[in-house]
């Protein structure tokens, strides 16, 4: 049986960056991963690193986005050096467009709750002639926009690729096709984990396994009650370059390629595509950027979410199995700088980051107590 000191339940990006964020700190890690045949919302994603509305009504996920934001820099150049993988970070600012005056009224309402909520992230609401000259391509059904100068995005699959290498690159295993089916205590703390007919031991344990967590928790007296959230995504042909900014429903690629996108669609376990989805993001789109009208779709997919009862993160130790963490939240791409760089040397020195009691999945349990 291989012993570790620490292991991490799931190769998607939240278990990806804590995996190669402990093993930077010089730790022995591993990474197990179910593989291709699971769910895996760190591959059809929409890539943003995206902090303006985040932790609206919860001001410490709002300033964990933020910080993570900061930090991303540090992660994109770690990777590319341990790696040579470039994983085509852009932060120019973010844009949420609005269509009509109701959109922008209320999106000016949020943002000025979450700046009296959270301090500012310099969010701020800009009129249909600033946006016009920030975005030339803009179509005039956009009345106007909030602007975040710390959002922006990268290419989740090549950030994906850069953790796994730079884990192996450390010592680090990364070992795909392996399911964990159960976890017990070990004797004399640490613990013991099944894997069909692999067993491994860890003194510390991550469990950021996406949706298979909630099965996973329960067996070191953790709870992540998640649920699927589909959202389907369509990608066009290259195009010249015309939006660099980062966009909530519409981002362009260093490649060329456009990703359209952002449905929230609750169907259980169904990560297809369907065509009035595709249609009502593709309408709203030519409303954003008419020029699109002429471009070619190359793909489509759907991918499920990973979230929350309340849409914020899981940061939790074990009361009963000390040693035993939880890890999941539905912005793995955004956050990936705070875990890799802080939320896993706070594991690996055995307690969370200050401040973290406000993640425990006890607040689920308010009302039941
Ligand atoms: C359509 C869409 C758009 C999104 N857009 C953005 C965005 O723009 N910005 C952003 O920050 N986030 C975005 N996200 C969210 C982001 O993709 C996730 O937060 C991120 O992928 C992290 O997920 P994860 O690692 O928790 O889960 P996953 O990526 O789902 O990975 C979980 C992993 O756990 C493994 N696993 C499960 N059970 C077991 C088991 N028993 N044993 C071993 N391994 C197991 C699976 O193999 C899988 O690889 C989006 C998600 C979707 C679906």
């Amino acid at each position: 049986m291989k012993a570790y000191d620490l292991i991490v339940i799931g190769g998607g990006l939240v278990g990806g960056a804590i995996a190669w964020g402990a093993a930077r700190q010089g730790a022995s890690v591993a990474l197990l991963d179910e593989g291709d045949v699971a769910y895996r919302a760190a591959r059809g994603n929409f890539g943003l690193v995206w902090v303006q509305s985040k932790g609206a009504g919860m001001p410490p996920y709002a300033h964990w986005s933020r910080r993570s934001s900061e930090v991303w820099p540090q992660l994109a150049a770690a990777l590319l050096q341990a790696t040579e993988l470039d994983v085509a970070l852009r932060q120019p600012g973010g844009l949420h467009f609005c269509l009509n005056d109701a959109e922008l009224e209320a999106r000016a309402e949020m943002i000025q709750r979450m700046h009296n909520e959270s301090g500012g992230s310099g969010t701020r609401m800009v009129g249909r002639a600033e946006m016009k000259a920030m975005v030339p391509a803009i179509g005039d059904g956009v009345v106007g926009a909030s602007y975040c100068p710390i959002d922006g995005h990268a290419n989740p699959l090549k950030l994906l690729r850069a953790l796994h290498a730079a884990l192996l690159k450390l010592g680090g295993a990364y070992l795909p096709g392996r399911t964990v089916d159960a976890i017990a205590g070990g004797e004399g703390g640490g613990f013991t984990l099944q894997a069909g007919a692999e067993r491994f031991a860890c003194a510390k344990l991550v469990i950021a396994a996406g949706l298979g967590s909630r099965k996973l928790a329960p067996m070191v007296g953790l709870d992540m009650p998640v649920t699927p959230l589909r959202g389907q995504i369509i990608v066009t042909e290259r195009m010249r370059p015309f939006l660099d900014y980062a966009t909530h429903v519409v981002r362009q690629t260093d490649e060329g390629s456009v990703l359209l996108g952002d449905s929230q669609e609750d169907v259980g376990f169904d990560n297809g595509t369907t065509v009035p989805v595709m249609q009502d993001i593709a309408a709203r789109n030519l409303v954003m950027f008419p020029g699109l009208k002429d471009a070619n779709i190359v793909r489509v997919w759907g991918a499920l979410r990973v979230m929350t009862p309340d849409g914020y993160p899981i940061y939790e130790q074990s009361r009963t199995h000390p040693g035993a963490f939880a890890a999941t939240c539905h912005s793995g791409v955004t956050l990936a700088g705070a875990h890799a760089l802080e939320l896993a040397p706070a594991i690996l020195a055995g307690a969370l980051p200050s401040g973290f009691d406000v993640f425990s999945s006890r607040r689920f349990h308010v009302q039941a107590a």
